[in-house]
């Protein structure tokens, strides 16, 4: 495996992926399971690097990636996936956990010492290093602990805050049965950035292809709310965020690959290296917006 750490030109530190879905595929349900496979030409490429994290490391090196955070999340409803995916997350991370961040979750829908020993469990046992939430999967607001009706999202924010680890948010709509929508206004992120100060959130995606204004509202209004810009397709990021340069120190790059319309880690990057940006708006993004949300990359 390569060691070298990869630039890109204009741009000199190594690159962070801060949304790429390395997800155990085998907890799907049917319907969803489909959608993600659908008409991709890469499944089989996936499905061996999925199995073999030294492959993985090696396939991102020659994207264009040094380091990527992986995403999962629990929502068993409309996707199928369960607190088990942070034994798988931690598992495929262990011991490279340099170039690779774990996300993971918990189910809040309990009392609220259950979503404590959860959450020390992931955080403390498995590593685990980010949350992820995804409110049009999930089915309930972020902001559902405001109130009671899911008392137990407090308590994962108030432990991703002590454990220094960010939580990112699902923001915009979803395509996948049974998903809603609705529930993916970033305004929610409102409510939690004002009650757990410290706790850095990251507003995946955007709040495509609805709520950018709202996104970049909050990343300005918040010191500890940062965007990424997974899914966004590169060529029409400006068009969505006409003003993003004013935000660069905030927005971090990401693919959301292998999502249904992400071909491919490599072909995203070079599209966003191509956009009128200036040098170091592109390094902010690329670079050091994650390294202020995750530390510096090895
Ligand atoms: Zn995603």
């Amino acid at each position: 495996m390569a060691t070298e750490k990869v630039t890109v030109p204009g741009v000199t530190s190594p690159v962070t992926d801060a949304h790429v879905h390395v997800q155990p595929w085998g907890q799907l349900l049917p319907q969803a399971k489909s959608l993600l496979r659908a008409g991709r030409a890469d499944l089989e490429e996936i499905d061996r690097l999925f199995r073999d994290p030294e492959a993985f490391l090696e396939h991102i090196e020659g994207q264009g990636i040094r380091r990527a955070a992986l995403i999962n999340y629990v929502a068993p409803e409309v996707m199928g996936f369960t607190e088990e995916v942070n034994d798988f997350i931690s598992t495929f991370c262990k011991g490279r956990t340099d170039r690779l961040i774990p996300f993971g979750g918990v189910e809040p829908r309990r009392d609220k010492g259950q979503v404590a020993d959860s959450m020390d469990r992931i955080v403390g046992d498995l590593g685990i290093r980010g949350i992820k939430l995804h409110p049009p999967h999930q089915l309930y607001a972020a902001n559902a602990y405001s109130n009671g009706e899911v008392s137990g999202l407090a308590t994962v924010y108030e432990k991703a805050q002590e454990a220094g680890i960010p939580v990112m948010i699902h923001t915009g709509t979803s395509v996948f049965p049974g998903a809603r929508s609705r529930l993916g206004d970033p305004m929610a992120a409102d409510d939690i950035a004002v009650d757990f100060r410290d706790l850095k959130i990251i507003l995946a995606h955007g709040g495509r292809p609805i709520w950018m204004e709202t996104c970049f509202f909050l990343v300005r209004r918040h010191p500890n709310v940062y965007l990424d810009i997974s899914s966004l397709p590169p060529k029409r990021l400006l068009d969505y965020f006409p003003r993003l340069e004013k935000i660069a120190s905030k927005v971090l790059f990401g693919t959301d690959w292998p999502a249904p319309g992400v071909e491919g880690i490599a072909k995203n990057l070079e599209e966003f290296r191509a956009l009128p940006l200036g040098d170091e708006a592109k390094t902010e993004i690329l670079s050091r917006a994650a390294e202020s949300v995750f530390g510096p990359a090895a």
